[in-house]
C-alpha cells in the first residue's frame, strides 16, 4: 500500500510538474494572456505540490509500518520514525548512524509478480524479539543507481498466535490419542472378564437346567451380550472422533449388501411379526466404488433400529438414483415416529428419544451419531423424515460411482402385457413387488382384502396372482381356488420361512409355487420365467445337509487366564478335539519348536500374556520353523483387540488366523472344520501314537 503511495507521489510530482511547463510555454506562444496572472497560478502550483509532498512526507513518517531505503551496499539512505523507534534511535540521528536491527532468522524470500519480495524476519529489537514482514522493492534513485525500498510490518503477534494455536492442536491431538489408547485398553480389558462370563454362561445353557434356570442363564447372555455390543459401539466411536476413520475405496456389489442387510435383519423382524424388505429401482448400479463394510454398519443401524422401534407393519430399505451422481437409500418403517423436536438431536451422541415411550430399553445412542459421521467422511450426507405415529424414513445419500463402464441391470423377464394381481397388506413388500413388475413391462395390480381381491378376479383376466399367505390360511386358500375358476395362469403364495413351516406344501393349498419373504429379484422372476421352475428356495439352515463331526483335532492353547483358557478347552472338547493348555508365550514356542509340535493341528495364541507376549511368541515360531526349514503350523491369534490394524499386525507376526474374544463357538468350529483333511487324519495318528507312547 505504502509502496504504491510512494509511486504515485513520484508520477503526480512528475506529471503536475510537467503540466506546469506545458501551459507556460502555450502562454508564452499565445501571448494574449495577462503575464502576471500566470505568474500568480505557477506560483499556487508549486506551494500545492510543495504541501502535498510535505503531506506524503507525514503520513509516510506517521505510519506504523517501518520504511527504510538502502544503497546496494545497504547503507540507509532512509527511515521513518517507526523504525527508528525500533532501532532505539531518536529522530535527531544522522540516516547514515542508524544501525540494522540484528536479523535472529529470517525466511527464503518469496517473489511477487510485480517483481517485489516478501521476507519475514524475526528481529532483536530493544524491547525484545519481534517479527517482521518485509516488501522490499527495488527502485533507482535520481542518479540512476539501485536502492531497495523496505516496507515491513510487525507481525509478532499473529505468529505467536498461530504457534500458540499449534501448540494446542498438537496438545490436543496428544490428548485425543491418550483417550483413545486408554478407551482401547479399558475395552480390553472388560472384554477378557466378558469373555468368561459369555462363554460360561453358553456352556451352562447347554447343561440340564429348569425353566428358571434357562430364563436366568438366558439373560446373563444377553446382558453380556448388550455390554459387548456398547463396549464396540464406544470404541468405533472414540476412534472416528480422534479421525482415524480409514474409508476405503474398492469396488462392490451394491444389491447384494443390501440384500444381506435385510437378510440378516430377517430372523429378528420376522420374530417380531414385522416384515423387512428390499427394493432396488432400475438404473442403480450393481458395481459401485466405496467403503462395503462401513455403509453396511450404516445401514444394519440404519434398519436395526427401524426393526427394534417397530411393533407393528415392518421396515422397507429403498436404493434409487438421486441427482449428480448420487445413490439414494431410504430406510423406512412404519413404528412409533419422532418427535420434531427430536429430529435433530438424535444424531448427537447419546441422544435417545425417551426410552419408556418406544418402549426400546436397550441401546446406548451411539448408532446413528456414528452413522452420520460415517457418511459424512463418505461426502455424503443423513437426514430423517418423522412424525409420531406415522413412521421414520431415514434417507442417506452418497456419491458412490459406477465401478463398471457397462454396468449392466440383472436380467429380467419380459412381462409386457401382462396383468398380476398382488393380494397383500404388507406396508413394503407388496408396493417394492409391484414396481419390479411394472419394471419388466407388465401392469399391476394391489387388493388389501380377499373381498376386493374376488371382485377384481371376477371383472378382469390376470396373467399372475401373488397372495400374501399374512392374510390367514383359509383366506389365502379360498384366493387360490377363486384364481383357478376364472383361469389365471400362475398363481404364487408369499411366505416368511417359519409361515412356509406352517403352510405345508403350496400345491397342496392349490398354488403353483411360493417366494420367500424378503423376496430377492432373482428368485422372483425365476420364478416367472417360463423355464421350469428353479429349485425352492428355502432358508440357507435348512439346506444346509448336517456336516459330518470333525476329525479329532489336537490344539495348543496358550492362555494365562483361567477362566479363558477353560473355557476355550470345552468349546474343543465338545467338538471332538483335545487339548493342551501353557500360560505364556515362552512355553507355546518351546512346545512348538520341539519335535512333538507335529501333533498339534492348531495353536491358539493369545495375545496378551506376561513374559512373552503371542506376537513375540509368533515370530520367534517361524523364525524357528524358517530355520529348521520345516512346514509351518497353523497359528490363530486370540484377542480383544479386534481393530483391522490389530488383524494385520498379527498377519505380520506370522499368524494365519484371527479370533475375537469373546470366542465364538461357530467361528472356533468353522476354523478348526476348515483345516485341511490330511493335517485332521495325521492328527488322529499322532493322537494314537501319544497315547502309546504314554504322554499325558
Ligand atoms: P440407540 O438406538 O442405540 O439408542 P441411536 O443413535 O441409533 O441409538 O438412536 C438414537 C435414538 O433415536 C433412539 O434411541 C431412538 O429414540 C431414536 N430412533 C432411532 N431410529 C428410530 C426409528 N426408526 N424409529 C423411532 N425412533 C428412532
Amino acid at each position: 500500500m505504502l509502496l504504491e503511495l510512494a509511486d504515485h507521489m513520484v508520477v503526480i510530482t512528475g506529471a503536475i510538474t510537467l503540466a506546469g511547463l506545458l501551459a507556460a510555454l502555450a502562454m508564452l506562444r499565445r501571448g494574449h494572456k495577462p503575464f502576471h496572472a500566470e505568474i500568480e497560478r505557477l506560483q499556487d502550483r508549486l506551494f500545492a505540490i510543495a504541501e502535498s509532498e510535505e503531506r506524503y512526507r507525514s503520513l509516510i513518517e506517521a505510519q506504523g509500518d517501518l520504511i527504510v531505503r538502502e544503497d546496494a551496499a545497504r547503507v540507509m539512505a532512509y527511515a521513518n520514525e517507526a523504525y527508528r523507534r525500533m532501532a532505539g534511535v531518536t529522530a535527531a540521528t544522522p540516516v547514515a548512524d542508524i544501525p540494522h536491527v540484528p536479523v535472529l532468522e529470517r525466511t527464503e524470500p518469496v517473489v511477487r509478480p510485480d517483481g517485489s519480495r516478501l521476507i519475514d524476519e524475526k528481529v532483536e529489537a530493544p524491547d525484545g524479539e519481534r517479527w517482521i514482514s518485509w516488501v522490499e522493492t527495488v527502485v533507482i534513485d535520481r542518479e540512476g543507481r539501485s536502492e531497495v525500498l523496505r516496507v515491513g510490518r510487525d507481525v509478532t503477534e499473529r505468529v505467536t498466535a498461530a504457534a500458540a494455536l499449534e501448540e494446542a492442536r498438537r496438545k490436543a491431538e496428544a490428548a485425543n490419542d491418550a483417550k483413545s489408547q486408554f478407551l482401547a485398553m479399558v475395552s480390553h480389558e472388560v472384554r477378557t472378564p466378558l469373555n468368561g462370563i459369555l462363554g460360561m454362561a453358553g456352556l451352562l445353557s447347554d447343561t440340564p437346567l429348569s425353566a428358571e434356570q434357562k430364563t436366568y442363564v438366558g439373560a446373563v447372555k444377553s446382558s453380556g451380550e448388550a455390554l459387548l455390543s456398547l463396549i464396540d459401539e464406544i470404541l468405533d466411536f472414540s476412534r472416528i472422533e480422534a479421525g482415524r476413520l480409514d474409508l476405503v475405496a474398492a469396488r462392490f456389489d451394491l444389491h447384494q449388501l443390501v440384500e444381506g442387510v435385510v437378510e440378516l435383519l430377517a430372523p429378528r423382524a420376522q420374530g417380531k411379526g414385522i416384515e423387512i424388505a428390499a427394493s432396488v429401482a432400475l438404473g442403480v448400479p450393481q458395481f459401485v466404488i466405496g467403503d462395503r463394510d462401513r455403509l453396511r454398519q450404516v445401514l444394519v443401524n440404519l434398519a436395526g433400529n427401524a426393526v427394534k422401534f417397530t411393533d407393528a407393519g415392518g421396515v422397507g430399505i429403498r436404493l434409487s438414483r438421486g441427482t449428480a451422481g448420487f445413490i439414494e437409500i431410504e430406510v423406512a418403517d412404519t413404528g412409533p415416529g419422532i418427535p420434531e423436536a427430536k429430529l435433530d438431536a438424535i444424531f448427537e451422541r447419546f441422544e435417545r428419544v425417551d426410552a419408556s415411550a418406544s418402549g426400546a430399553a436397550e441401546g446406548t445412542g451411539l448408532g446413528l451419531a456414528i452413522s452420520r459421521r460415517i457418511v459424512e467422511r463418505m461426502q455424503g450426507r443423513i437426514g430423517v423424515a418423522s412424525a409420531p405415529g406415522r413412521g421414520s424414513t431415514f434417507t442417506i445419500a452418497l456419491p458412490l460411482p459406477d465401478a463398471d463402464r457397462n454396468n449392466q441391470a440383472p436380467a429380467r423377464p419380459d412381462l409386457s402385457h401382462r396383468r398380476a394381481l398382488i393380494v397383500s397388506r404388507s406396508p413394503f413388500e407388496a408396493p417394492y413387488l409391484m414396481s419390479r413388475l411394472e419394471e419388466a413391462g407388465g401392469v399391476a395390480e394391489r387388493a388389501t382384502s380377499v373381498a376386493a381381491a374376488e371382485r377384481s378376479l371376477g371383472a378382469r383376466a390376470y396373467d399372475l396372482l401373488i397372495v400374501d399367505c399374512a392374510l390367514g390360511d383359509a383366506a389365502t386358500k379360498r384366493l387360490a381356488a377363486a384364481a383357478r375358476r376364472h383361469g389365471v395362469n400362475r398363481t404364487l403364495v408369499l411366505l416368511s420361512p417359519f409361515e412356509r413351516r406352517e403352510f405345508g406344501p403350496p400345491h397342496a393349498a392349490g398354488f403353483d409355487g411360493y417366494l420367500v419373504k424378503p423376496i430377492r429379484p432373482r428368485s422372483l422372476f425365476a420364478r416367472l420365467s417360463d423355464e421350469p421352475a428353479a429349485p425352492a428356495e428355502g432358508p440357507a439352515s435348512e439346506e444346509r445337509a448336517a456336516r459330518p463331526a470333525p476329525a479329532p483335532v489336537h490344539v495348543l492353547v496358550a492362555e494365562d487366564n483361567d477362566i479363558n483358557a477353560l473355557l476355550v478347552t470345552r468349546l474343543i472338547e465338545k467338538l471332538g478335539g483335545t487339548v493342551e493348555r501353557v500360560t505364556n508365550g515362552h512355553d507355546a514356542v518351546s512346545r512348538l519348536g520341539s519335535r512333538s509340535r507335529r501333533r498339534y493341528d492348531l495353536a491358539l495364541l493369545d495375545i496378551r500374556m506376561p513374559g512373552l507376549d503371542g506376537m513375540a511368541a509368533a515370530r520367534a515360531v517361524r523364525a524357528a520353523e524358517h530355520a529348521r526349514n520345516v512346514s509351518p503350523v497353523r497359528l490363530v491369534a486370540v484377542t480383544a483387540n479386534v481393530s483391522a490394524a490389530d488383524r494385520e499386525a498379527a498377519h505380520a507376526a506370522g499368524f494365519d488366523d484371527f479370533l475375537p474374544k469373546p470366542i465364538d463357538p461357530a467361528a472356533l468350529q468353522a476354523l478348526i472344520e476348515a483345516l485341511p483333511a490330511p493335517r485332521r487324519r495325521r492328527s488322529r495318528d499322532a493322537e494314537t501314537a501319544r497315547r502309546a507312547a504314554g504322554a499325558p
